[in-house]
């Protein structure tokens, strides 16, 4: 077989040599042990929480080492493809802050190794598979779907293994005359790579995460191009993580089964092999068990999930790195306020079968993220929040800025500072009732009868004097406690008691209840100072009123 004639039959509007790529892309100049590495997702429309997990990983490993992160959108399966998929992935994965050195972009690509979208890189692509078929590693297969599935019937019946391999490669050896009929008929064919390995040999291979693995030699002929002249997965990556100079492949540890034909791809292309990182899956326990999360059953493995929710980026950032890295939470502890690209980050730690991702950990996490925020931060973070997805409550934000930051200080600062909030979400019921059209009206414990908490109410207003200091305010709290025949005295109450119609913690409450509607809210003095005397006073009497 005449494979250079063969390679000009199927390619013949190529004219790229690999070498004119080679100079076109070239080497990067970078220092050593800089790692040069991407992300390369499908724009499925679902950009999911293993994207941030990869993306982190790739992007510490890439800016820790003085290298290169780049984006490359992975556009070949036209079929899964989402109108407006690309810019929702786009702006998700800025949103979390993930700095990309070049590729895809809204504007259009950036960067000298592009195109970074593959679709566009088609006539690339058939430079190497030209090349390949030129040296009788690639041929034209045109079977049909019938045939094909004929074929697996038949090895399934025989109890062996499916796929195009050996002798079920039927169009492996044809002549050219068989080839030369299909393309005059006009069939459609794909490419197919000529595999020379055999299951019979095993190689040792160090993944940076999975450590040492045995990989099986690949046997099957797979697809390099599809009928459409698109590249299957396994062609774009050898080719482009090849021009585009990567050094690490940081991806899920789904494509583990085809490693051993990317190796293969990679030998037969003359290309280095770069370095591969595979990462498990994430994780969550269903009762007793661990599973993979899923997209159909967990709302919580889309990262649209969490901007809807309000989990500022910094915790879920902070949250993905103490999943990755075990001895993240002990260099945090150590270094309670340094940012987290101080950290040293490391492939070798991340769990090789996989993360447990635990939601509660998270809202820990992210309590912790918005306590050690200032109050102007807050602010701004939740009205950026608030604009997106309660308008409503942006606005009331918006129109007294200084207001709700004196709200959102509340406990703030100082060695142990309030943690309660931990999404932005939370942070309406939180602090509403400051807005009086929010405001809503208290329900008091029955076991009160409504005299008593009208006089509660109204001996407070008589001593009410916006003036006071939290000390004097609170003695003033205890006198109407004891002129009530309540106790102060909270240990004598807990040995007895019957012997008291309640407590200072009551008499707090229903006057907390006047003025919040609720029977939890952030301190109430600090509460008081902020409405001031008028609205304090008016919301004490609205109630004493509604219980008359
Ligand atoms: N497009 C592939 C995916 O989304 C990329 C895998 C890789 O990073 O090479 O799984």
């Amino acid at each position: 077989m005449n494979y250079q004639l063969l390679a000009e039959l199927l390619f013949p509007q190529v004219t790229d040599t690999p070498e004119t790529l080679e100079e076109k892309y070239p080497i990067r100049n970078l220092p050593e042990g800089a790692v040069v590495t991407r992300m390369a997702p499908s724009p499925t429309g679902f950009v999911h929480l293993g994207n941030l997990v990869q993306g982190l990983t790739a992007e510490r490993m890439a800016h820790q080492s003085g290298g290169v992160l780049f984006l490359r959108v992975e556009d070949t399966d036209a079929k899964r493809e989402v109108p407006g998929a690309v810019e929702v992935l786009i702006n998700t994965l800025k949103h979390y802050g993930i700095q990309f050195d070049e590729g895809a972009t809204i504007d259009g690509d950036a960067g000298l190794y592009g195109p970074y979208r593959q679709r566009q890189r088609a006539a690339i692509y058939h430079v190497y598979a030209k090349k390949l078929v030129s040296e009788g590693m690639a041929y034209p297969c045109f079977c049909t779907e019938q045939e094909l599935a004929d074929m697996r019937a038949q090895q399934e019946a025989n109890k062996e293994t499916t796929g195009y391999y050996g002798k079920y490669a039927m169009w492996r050896d044809r002549s050219m005359e068989d080839i030369q009929a299909q393309l005059d008929a006009g069939n459609p064919w794909v490419l197919r790579f000529r595999s020379t390995g055999s299951i019979e040999n095993q190689y040792k291979f160090d993944d940076l995460v999975k450590g040492k693995l045995t990989i099986t030699e690949n046997d099957v002929d797979h697809v390099l191009l599809k009928s459409d002249g698109i590249p299957t997965y396994h062609f774009a990556h050898a080719v482009d993580d090849h021009l585009m100079r990567t050094t690490h492949v940081v991806r899920g540890d789904e494509w583990l089964p085809t490693l051993p034909f990317h190796i293969q791809l990679f030998k037969a292309l003359n290309f280095k092999l770069p370095k591969y990182v595979h990462i498990g899956p994430l994780m969550k326990m269903d009762g007793a068990s661990k599973r993979k999360l899923s997209k159909r059953k967990d709302p919580e493995l889309a990262l649209t999930f969490y901007k809807a929710e309000g989990f500022p980026v910094e915790a879920v950032y902070e949250y993905v790195m103490t999943i990755l890295n075990s001895n993240f939470e002990d260099w945090r502890r150590a270094n309670p306020t340094a940012p987290v690209d101080d950290f040293k980050f490391s492939p070798k730690k991340l769990n090789p079968a996989g993360s447990l991702f635990d939601y509660a950990k998270l809202t820990d996490v992210s309590k912790n993220e918005i306590a050690k925020m200032d109050a102007q931060k807050v602010y701004a973070l939740l009205v950026e929040w608030a604009q997106e997805f309660d308008p409503e409550f942006a606005e009331k934000l918006t129109a007294a800025p200084e207001y709700a930051v004196s709200i959102l200080a509340i406990g703030r600062g100082g060695k142990k500072p309030r943690k309660d909030i931990a999404t932005w979400k939370e942070a309406k019921p939180y602090m509403d009732f400051f807005y009086d059209e929010y405001l809503q009206a208290p329900a008091f414990d029955e076991k009160f009868s409504k005299d008593v908490i009208i006089s509660a109410l109204e001996k407070f207003l008589e001593r009410f004097d916006i003036q006071d200091d939290s000390g004097v305010w609170f003695e003033k709290v205890k006198e109407i406690t004891t002129e009530l025949g309540f106790t102060t005295d909270m240990k004598a109450y807990k040995q007895d008691p019957d012997a008291f119609p309640g407590t200072v913690a009551d008499i707090s409450t229903m006057i907390r209840q006047a003025v919040t509607g609720k029977t939890n809210s952030p301190d109430l003095y600090t509460v008081m100072q902020i409405l001031g005397y008028d609205r304090t006073v008016q919301r004490i009497q609205n109630v004493i009123m509604s219980l008359k």
